[in-house]
């Protein structure tokens, strides 16, 4: 008998994928997306994909309403 595969591995919640940039998931009420500020919609920085879009050019961002 062994319990190497005891307990789950944490880090497994949830399918949506935030990149750093973004501020809430896709589709959370009160935010949009928002040309990514780090590359300017460009997605790449320095020929390399920007950290903060993933490469999209895009973040999700919260919309200040007031
Ligand atoms: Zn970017």
């Amino acid at each position: 008998m062994s319990d190497a595969n005891a307990g789950t591995p944490s880090g497994d919640k949830g399918t949506e994928r935030l990149n750093p940039g973004d501020d809430a998931p896709p589709g959370t009420p009160g935010t949009g997306e928002n040309v990514c500020p780090e590359c300017q919609g460009s997605g790449r920085m320095s020929g390399a994909e920007c950290p903060s879009c993933g490469g999209t050019g895009i973040v999700i961002e919260g919309i200040a309403g007031g």
